[in-house]
C-alpha cells in the first residue's frame, strides 16, 4: 500500500514536469493538491511523510472525522466540495481555504461568521465551466457579478478560481472548460476591481491534469491517480441532490 501511494505520487510529479515543460511553465508554479475524500488517515499521512502537505476534503463530516489526526502533520486544508451553510462553524475549525464559493448567501454567511470571530479566510470561486447540471459552481457569466459582491467582505480574501473540467475523452472539450476559467481570470484582473486579484487557478484532475496545466492551473486536484479508485461515485460528492445504492 505504501510502495503504492509513494510510486504513484512520483508518477504525478513526472507528469506535471512533462506537462509545464511541454507549456514552457516552471513546475514550482504548480502545486499538487491531494483529494483525499473516503482515503483514511494512515493513508493520507504516507503522502505527506513523502512531503505532499496541500490536502482537499469534500464533506464536513468527513473532514471532521478525519482532521484530529491528519491535522499534527500541519497539512494544508482546502475544502473543495459543496459546502452547506449549516456546516459553516464546523468547517471554519479546520480549513484554511475553502475552494468551493459559489453564491452570495455562502459568501455572506461565511463573512458573518468570520467577523463574529475577527478572523480572515483565503476562498475561491467556484465556476461551473462544463455546464453540465449536475456540477456546482457559478455559471461562467455570472462569476464577474459574483466575484464583485464577494469582494465587499472584508473578511474573504479572493486567492483564486475553480472548476471541474467536462469528464470527457474529447480533451478539446475539456479543454474549453479550462480556458473559460482562464478567461474569466484575465478578465477580472484586467478589470481592475477593487480588493479582486485572482492568482490562482484550482483546475485539473487524475485524467485531465496535463490539459489544465497546459491552460494555467496553479493546482491541481488528484485523488485516484495516487490513492486508487474509490468506493462511491463522485456524483455522491458532487451533486447531493442524487442520492446512490
Ligand atoms: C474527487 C475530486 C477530485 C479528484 O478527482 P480524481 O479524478 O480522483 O483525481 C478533484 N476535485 C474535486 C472537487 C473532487 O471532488
Amino acid at each position: 500500500m505504501k510502495k503504492h501511494i509513494i510510486n504513484n505520487l512520483h508518477t504525478i510529479q513526472k507528469r506535471i514536469q512533462t506537462a509545464c515543460h511541454k507549456s514552457n511553465r516552471n513546475p514550482e508554479e504548480v502545486r499538487l493538491l491531494l483529494a483525499t475524500k473516503t482515503v483514511s488517515p494512515d493513508r493520507i499521512q504516507i503522502a505527506i511523510d513523502e512531503g505532499f502537505s496541500l490536502i482537499g476534503e469534500n464533506k464536513v463530516q468527513e473532514l471532521k472525522q478525519k482532521a484530529s489526526t491528519i491535522s499534527v502533520a500541519k497539512p494544508e486544508i482546502h475544502f473543495i466540495g459543496h459546502l452547506q451553510t449549516n456546516k459553516i462553524k464546523e468547517v471554519l475549525k479546520w480549513a484554511h481555504c475553502i475552494e468551493s464559493v459559489d453564491r452570495i448567501s455562502l459568501a455572506q454567511k461565511l463573512h458573518n461568521r468570520l467577523a463574529l470571530d475577527n478572523k480572515t479566510l483565503d476562498i475561491f470561486v467556484q465556476v461551473n465551466t462544463s455546464g453540465e447540471k449536475s456540477k456546482f459552481g457559478v455559471s461562467p457569466e455570472n462569476a464577474i457579478p459574483l466575484l464583485k459582491e464577494i469582494s465587499q467582505f472584508e473578511t474573504l480574501n479572493i486567492k483564486g478560481l475553480m472548476t471541474i473540467g467536462l469528464l470527457s475523452t474529447k480533451s478539446e472539450e475539456v479543454r474549453k472548460c479550462f480556458k473559460t476559467l482562464k478567461t474569466i481570470q484575465e478578465q477580472v484582473n484586467a478589470s481592475a476591481i477593487p480588493n479582486i486579484k485572482i492568482e490562482e487557478l484550482s483546475m485539473g484532475m487524475s485524467g485531465d491534469l496535463e490539459i489544465a496545466i497546459e491552460e494555467g492551473a496553479t493546482i491541481i486536484r488528484v485523488g485516484t491517480a495516487i490513492f486508487g479508485e474509490r468506493e462511491y461515485p463522485d456524483t455522491y460528492y458532487w451533486n447531493e441532490q442524487k442520492t446512490i445504492i
